[in-house]
């Protein structure tokens, strides 16, 4: 080879050889620059959404009450518990509740699960309960059935006092029952029911009869209402092609006058609605229950008949535009059957426990306190809380409800706890206890102490604690 040539070669390869060299120094450069230290963003917090709440220790008080009261009633009235899932198909809803409603067309928490079904948080539970009814095959069973439950609805509404997107109903469904007596001893449920409570209660009742008379009635109101149309607010415009008998119930100020005048459906009423409203009124006066009648009450569902009724709290000022209902119910003849069961008449009723609770409170009604605990167990030294441990599973075995403290506080501490607990007697178990094979029982509110053998402990206390 030419020694140019050579040359050429060596000089190319020292070239590579140097451009290598300089990357590898870059990257160890690279490698040997300060990381910069990433900026690690605090964790967001979470809240609730919009018109949702938690329910907290310190409300639970009114929860366990109300709710228990409400049971107690319906077992007393003879109807039974029963609880549907939350999530239901959209068409059910959409069907027996109707798409012109405002729950349906605006207010539904709908969504495409993961199956492609269209699904809902459901918005109420007549639906809900009359689809069971027809799925269970219920109607061979003696009639009526007579349906309790409780449970949260969603609404996608606009959030304010009482008004929220999820809230929580108690309700009555009686399936199987003509008779204006069943209507009666509902709306004679909710009265003494509120009453018991302490809450006083204006009753408002109507009928809207059934889909025959009802039908002469809307065009009697479409005509008076088309007169009127360019007074009316946006969605009274849509009401008059879509729900007429909505109209009514519109709480937009504008609409207000036109009310006065509108035709009352009462006087529609064919014989039979007619006398089956004289017929409710009739055991409503009998039972002592007073009652506003009130001709523009119609609610907002579709599937109502016949008789339609709301609760107010005595309190609250004015019957026109009033948002605050603490329930609502009436007939629902035709439902069984719109949901593919048999004609099978029906009537219900749903209270808002948000509302009813906002009453208590503004009313300043005084409400048991949950249960207390019974006993406090304080325990001193390593050994005594092993003991400890396994002496308040047999006390809670027994059925004392009792509280400790986890962790090492001494007995000052302990007892400032037990104190705050408001439990009546305190058990203390130290390292002598535990070796003299005794614990002391101390009565808080004297402070008076007295030894007693460990392994009658549980009699001890059964001697100074009657169990509810
Ligand atoms: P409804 O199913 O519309 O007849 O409502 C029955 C009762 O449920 C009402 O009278 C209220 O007490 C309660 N309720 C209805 N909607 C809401 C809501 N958005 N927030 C709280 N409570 C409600």
């Amino acid at each position: 080879m030419p020694k140019k040539t050579k040359l050429k070669m060596k000089n190319k390869k020292s070239a590579d050889q140097k451009a290598k060299n300089e990357k590898a120094v870059k990257v160890l450069n690279k490698v040997e620059q300060p990381i910069k230290e990433k900026k690690i963003k605090a964790p967001r917090s979470f809240q609730t959404l919009k018109g949702m709440k938690d329910i907290l220790a310190s409300e639970n008080k009114y929860w366990e009450y109300v709710k228990t009261k409400a049971k107690n009633f319906a077992l007393n009235y003879g109807y039974e518990a029963i609880e549907t899932p939350i999530l239901e198909e959209t068409a059910l809803f959409n069907r027996a509740v109707g798409n012109e409603t405002d729950i349906v067309s605006k207010e539904m928490f709908s969504f495409v699960d993961q199956g492609e079904e269209n699904v809902c948080l459901r918005p109420e539970a007549t639906a809900s309960v009359v689809r069971s009814y027809v799925q269970h095959g219920m109607l061979n069973l003696p009639q009526p059935v007579k349906f309790f439950y409780f449970g949260p609805m969603f609404r996608y509404d606009r959030p304010q006092a009482g008004r929220l997107r999820m809230f929580h109903q108690i309700g009555l469904e009686a399936i199987g029952e003509e008779s204006p007596i069943m209507d009666a001893e509902i709306i004679f449920f909710v009265y003494n029911f509120l009453k018991d409570l302490g809450l006083k209660t204006v009753i408002e009742i109507n009928s809207i009869g059934c889909p025959k008379c009802r039908e002469a009635y809307k065009t009697k109101l479409v005509n008076y209402y088309r007169d009127r149309k360019s007074g009316l607010c946006e969605d009274c415009q849509k009401r008059l092609v879509k729900n007429p008998l909505r109209l009514l119930d519109c709480k937009e100020e504008g609409c207000q006058t036109y009310k006065e005048d509108a035709p009352q459906i009462v006087d529609w009423l064919c014989d039979e609605c007619k006398n089956h409203f004289v017929g409710v009124l009739e055991y409503l006066d009998e039972s002592g229950v007073t009652y506003n009648l009130n001709p523009r009450l119609v609610r907002g569902l579709d599937y109502y008949t016949k008789t339609v009724f709301e609760f107010f709290s005595d309190n609250a000022d004015g019957v026109e535009g009033r948002q605050d209902a603490l329930g609502g119910g009436g007939r629902y003849d035709g439902l069984v059957e719109y949901l593919g069961g048999r004609p099978t008449p029906a009537c219900g009723m749903a209270l808002g426990l948000e509302r009813i609770i906002l009453k208590l409170k503004e009313n300043n009604i005084e409400i048991p306190a949950l249960r207390k605990p019974d006993i406090f167990l304080a325990q001193l030294g390593e050994q005594a809380r092993k003991k400890s441990f396994i002496l308040i599973e047999e006390l809670r075995k027994s059925g004392f409800y009792v509280v400790h403290s986890c962790s090492k506080k001494g007995l000052k501490k302990q007892l400032e706890m037990a104190n705050k607990d408001g439990v009546k007697y305190t058990l203390i178990l130290g390292q002598k206890e535990v070796i003299d094979g005794t614990i002391i029982v101390r009565e808080m509110e004297g402070g008076a102490q007295e030894i007693v053998d460990f392994n009658k402990t549980v009699q001890e206390m059964r001697k100074k604690i009657i169990l509810q």
